[in-house]
């Protein structure tokens, strides 16, 4: 009997090799959907855990910071492709160490959400275009387990032995492991990433229950780059409930919100570039032209250079400044990389950008997966100093910063002039300074006075151009 089944499927796979696997594609998604309780067309499910800020680590090769997550709701809508999450976050780490927002001071509130072609996040009331996230928040929306069975049909899968495999262009890439049950057991993704091209997510799903008829993992793993970056308890789960999450007039009407640069001239050959929430500094040479930091990603980064090459034509960009390597002040290296240009970095992070600047990018293809060119990394451990004759900019280690091991500052001695990331970040004018003050601010100027700078403004590269005394006053000081 065996030997003629097994002769059977040879035949029919030989007459019909497509038709044969589509059939077992389909027979292995039906078989899951019956085991998972389909047709679910939305699902809400809450829970608490951990959660850890991926790109944010102090150093590269450290896992992501962790943060308490105190409560956790994601509500996905299959039909009209949208999700929304909404967290509340607490400090977990003491002392701070790393990105994310650190410190955070009592309660962090979070609201993500994504529709079709158009991601966004609520701060305040106001929803805020944040289309950089879209790939993710898609991805995150679809490797959800029922998500994994309506985009499986719809973006024709393959099925190898168990597992579920199919991409949508440009977004992600994704596997989905099931297991004897037929319950998805894994996902296995690949999401663009602007700082190292193609960044693989695996997510496991395990200790699945029945609510009311549809079952759901009670706890999820996923870790992203290889780390850990959540950590879910699930403790309630409702499937086909109302979720209506519809991207709002401002966010569909919004303008591209990494392409506007506005620059700022500071001094002859000096201006700030800003025009969105991480800033840039454009320094002029006699021979060249340095950039101080490469933000977000390739949209970013395409507009800052043509603003570079207005502001001083006919001189090359010789040399981009990393401030560090948390990935949204490094996604637009990849696209200096690919123009040529020297990235400058804290020795710390050397060999992490020299691998992932030439890292493939097969998901969305960038200018610098297209243009192939290896990238030239060069490492600054205590000092750079580099002068015209005229013109010195000395590059410094902000030493002992919790914010990052390699972080970086720019000091003009001529103009008197400092730029920095995240050590301090300006407060609106009329805001109270934090008390405590923060770590990372006090540890600033704690270098300046080390170093003997004798500081008058600082352009830094969130915020505004503020007097140094503005900075004593965030940690009560007195100038
Ligand atoms: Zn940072």
């Amino acid at each position: 009997m065996p030997s003629i089944v097994v002769l059977v499927i040879l035949l029919l796979l030989t007459l019909a090799p497509v038709n044969a696997f589509a059939q077992s594609a389909t027979a292995l998604l039906d078989a899951v959907g019956k085991a998972m309780g389909a047709p679910v067309t939305t699902i809400q499910y809450t829970g608490t855990g951990g959660v850890y800020a991926t790109g944010q680590s102090a150093v590269p090769g450290l896992p992501w910071p962790e943060f308490n997550l105190k409560s956790y709701t994601r509500s996905v809508n299959y039909d009209t492709a949208s999700l929304r999450d909404e967290q509340v976050r607490t400090q977990a780490l003491d002392p701070p160490r790393g990105g994310g927002l650190q410190p955070i001071r009592g309660e962090q509130r979070l609201t993500l959400l994504a529709n079709v072609d158009y991601a966004w996040n609520i701060v305040g009331e106001q929803p805020v275009p944040a289309p950089i996230t879209l790939a993710e928040r898609q991805f995150q929306a679809w490797a959800t387990p029922h998500g994994v069975l309506r985009a499986a049909r719809a973006n024709n899968a393959t099925v190898q032995g168990r597992t579920i495999v199919f991409a949508v262009p440009n977004r992600f890439m994704l596997r989905a492991t099931v297991g004897d049950d037929n319950l998805i057991t894994k996902v296995d993704g690949v999401i663009p990433n602007p700082v190292v091209g193609d960044l693989p997510v695996e997510i496991t799903y395990s200790e699945y229950r029945n609510f009311g008829g549809v079952m759901f993992p009670t706890r999820i793993r996923e870790k992203t780059g290889g780390f850990p970056s959540l950590d879910l308890m699930v403790s309630d789960v409702r499937a086909n409930a109302a979720v209506d999450i519809q991207a709002p007039d401002a966010v569909r009407q919004a303008a591209n919100p990494y392409t506007r640069v506005t620059s700022q001239k500071m001094a002859d050959g000096l201006w700030y570039l800003t025009g969105g929430t991480h800033h840039s500094v454009v320094i002029e040479m006699k021979d060249y032209v340095m950039v101080v930091e490469a933000p977000l990603n390739e949209e970013r980064t395409v507009a800052v250079l043509a603003e570079t090459k207005k502001l001083v034509p006919g001189k090359p960009i010789r040399y981009v400044i990393n401030s560090h390597h948390h990935y949204d002040h490094a996604g637009g290296l990849r696209t200096f990389a690919a123009e040529g240009i020297t990235v400058v970095t804290h020795e710390v992070n050397k060999s992490f950008f020299e691998h992932a600047l030439a890292a493939p990018a097969t998901v969305r293809p960038d200018m610098q997966a297209k243009a192939a060119r290896r990238p030239t990394v060069e490492g600054v451990r205590g000092r750079l100093s580099l002068t015209d004759g005229a013109r010195t900019v000395d590059v410094y280690h902000i030493a002992g910063n919790l914010h990052h091991d390699g972080l970086l500052m720019v000091y003009l001695p001529n103009e008197k002039l400092l730029s920095e990331a995240d050590a301090y970040t300006p407060l609106a004018p009329d805001a109270a300074p934090p008390m405590p003050p923060s770590p990372f601010t006090v540890n600033l100027s704690d270098n300046i006075t080390r170093l003997g700078l004798a500081v008058g403004d600082i352009a830094p590269l969130h915020g505004r151009i503020v007097p140094v005394a503005e900075l004593q006053r965030t940690i009560g000081k007195n100038p």
